[in-house]
């Protein structure tokens, strides 16, 4: 920045009156125009509010940590699922191997076979490996059970959350649509700015860019019946005679907000 051509007014009387405070000098069509900008900027910041707080937002973000939980709940349903399975397979092998041995006794009892005290041990042992096979077929249908429940949970699990992946894929869609239609808003709206701030004029604009970044983005506003358009207060009768007497291109600012009050046939002078 070219520090001598910076206004030194202010810095040298802070607490002058204000009809002597360095005073920028625009005619009313380019203050006018400040109207416009400000209206194509307004216009613009709500575009990018809007962009930065669409409803979709949180609803996906939401729908993306259940997601996480959800593969999180499926991989460990599966591995409780496979665990199940692999003693499935035990319990039946324990069965079987209890089926053959009560079948190899069986065909040895019915061949006749040995002494009377041998057939009567294998008759024996034939009555325990009976009761040892109702038993393990018991508990082999109880891990049966768990295995269908884990099997059924899974199978649970992985549709929520191919519904819940088809909750996101449309959301995104609904997310992007939102995204496009404010982006061709936000080309539409400010097609004509650059233009505008080229009629308004280096000096009044950079002024007007000051204000706004200082003054959430609002830095001109109309004077409208005796009230600023900013910070909407009513100016006492000392600022409105001053912005009366004031020369209709000095640029008049708010002493409230300091924001710039473009003076109308409606002000109320
Ligand atoms: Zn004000």
């Amino acid at each position: 920045m070219d520090v001598r051509r910076r206004c030194q007014c202010r810095a040298a009387r802070p607490r002058g009156p204000p009809n002597r405070r360095c005073v920028l000098k625009a005619d009313p069509s380019r203050q006018w125009r400040l109207l416009d900008l400000q209206a194509i900027d307004t216009r613009l910041d709500q575009i990018r509010h809007a962009k930065a707080t669409l409803p979709q937002t949180p609803a996906l973000e939401a729908a993306r940590r259940e997601l996480q939980t959800l593969e999180t709940q499926i991989v460990n349903a599966r591995t409780a699922a496979g665990d199940v399975q692999r003693e499935l397979t035990k319990s039946d092998q324990d069965v079987q191997l209890v089926r053959d041995r009560a079948a190899r006794n069986q065909a040895r009892l019915d061949a006749g076979h040995g002494s009377a005290k041998d057939l009567q041990a294998l008759q024996h042992e034939l009555t325990s490996l009976a009761r040892r096979q109702a038993e393990l077929e018991e508990l082999e249908l109880e891990v049966m059970e768990r295995a269908e429940t884990l099997t059924a949970r899974v199978a649970e699990l992985e549709a929520r959350r191919a519904e819940l992946v088809e909750r996101v894929q449309g959301l995104e869609t609904e997310r992007d649509a939102a995204l496009t239609t404010l982006d061709a808003e936000a080309a539409t709206v400010g097609a004509g700015r650059a233009d505008i701030v080229a009629g308004i004029g280096d000096d009044l604009a950079a002024l007007y860019e000051k204000i706004r970044a200082s003054s959430g983005g609002l830095a001109a506003a109309e004077l409208r019946h005796r009230r600023c358009g900013g910070c909407r207060l009513e100016l006492n009768n000392v600022d409105l005679d001053r912005i009366r007497k004031a020369p209709e291109d000095e640029v008049v600012r708010c002493e409230e907000c300091r924001r710039i009050m473009i003076r109308t046939g409606e002000s109320g002078l």
